[in-house]
């Protein structure tokens, strides 16, 4: 699924423009079907407020841009919005906050049974399973267990696979990896390049986390006070260290010692990722060019 962003703005508290800021001004955006995208851009810059129209839980307001998400026209009154987001997965950040069932069987069903109201009970629950395991867990060990009992790790992915258990096309995920260590963040980035590989075609991360986005988007872009100020490759991205420092961001560690070298006059070059730039350091120690 396609997503075309056009001219959107958007401004919270909209009857009362003289007291409002707008969260968003005039944002053009593609993000195409494939993409394993990032939104980025410190607090306040307009990403959740720009990835909520996706699904539509924010409305583009009148006169203020469009928004198609492959058919979908969410500027038409007539827009089917339970059948976009049978579609489209939202996680927000800390999503274990949001379980409210008894069980982990009857927490990740509930989105199932919500767009597929006829469902089948064996096939629900086939499918429930399977989201559960996907999620690296094992459903019968937990299938009756309350949610509130299990780990911090655990119930964040109970939470995922209330979302991904139908198979959304696109996964759009608001700050991911808060709060989770190290380990708990290179195995949950696994499962999102997991999900990416099967029914995820489309992977949208609003992070601050700049690693990440190098490591793993094939694209991103950068919002700074509502508006976008680049978008490309994390490549094309890092390599403008100026916006990146203007937008009140962080360089990757790889975009800040490249930065570094350069400025002794060393110049490596490389997509910012770890493997990328080991390579670029390798090709060097055997006496090639960086
Ligand atoms: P980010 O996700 O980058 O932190 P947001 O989209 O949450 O940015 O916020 C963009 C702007 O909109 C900020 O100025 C923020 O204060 C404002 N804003 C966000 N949510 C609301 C709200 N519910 N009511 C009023 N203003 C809001």
């Amino acid at each position: 699924m396609r997503i075309t962003v056009e001219h959107l703005s958007y401004r919270y508290g909209e009857k009362d423009k003289n007291l409002t800021v707008p969260a968003l001004c005039d944002v053009s955006l593609e993000i195409n079907e494939g993409d394993f995208f990032g939104i980025i851009g410190k607090t306040g810059s307009g990403k959740s407020t720009f990835v909520q129209h996706i699904n539509g839980l924010i409305k583009v307001q009148k006169d203020s841009g469009k928004v198609t998400v492959a058919d979908f026209d969410l500027t038409d009154k007539k827009c089917d919005y339970k059948a976009l987001r049978s579609r489209i997965g939202m996680v927000f950040q800390y999503p274990e906050y949001q379980l409210f069932a008894e069980t982990v069987k009857e927490d990740v069903g509930f989105g199932l049974k919500n767009f597929r109201p006829d469902i089948k009970e064996d096939e629900a629950e086939r499918l429930v399973k399977e989201a559960v395991e996907l999620c690296g867990l094992n459903y019968d060990a937990i299938k009756d267990v309350s949610p509130f009992d299990l780990s911090g790790g655990q119930k964040r992915r109970v939470a995922i696979a209330g979302v991904i258990v139908s198979k959304p096309e696109v996964l759009v995920l608001d700050e991911p990896a808060a709060g989770l260590d190290p380990k708990g963040k290179e195995e949950f980035l696994q499962l999102l390049v997991k999900f990416h590989k099967t029914f995820a075609k489309t992977i949208i991360i609003v992070s601050h986390d700049m690693d990440l986005i190098a490591e793993y988007c094939n694209r991103a872009a950068v919002f700074k006070g509502g508006r976008i100020t680049a978008v490309g490759t994390p490549k094309e991205i890092f390599s403008d260290y100026e916006n990146v420092i203007d937008c009140g961001l962080q360089l990757p560690v790889t975009a800040a010692v490249v930065k570094t070298l350069k400025e002794k006059g060393v110049n490596i070059d490389c997509d910012f990722t770890v493997n990328s730039f080991v390579a670029a350091v390798k090709r060097f120690k055997d006496g090639g060019n960086l």
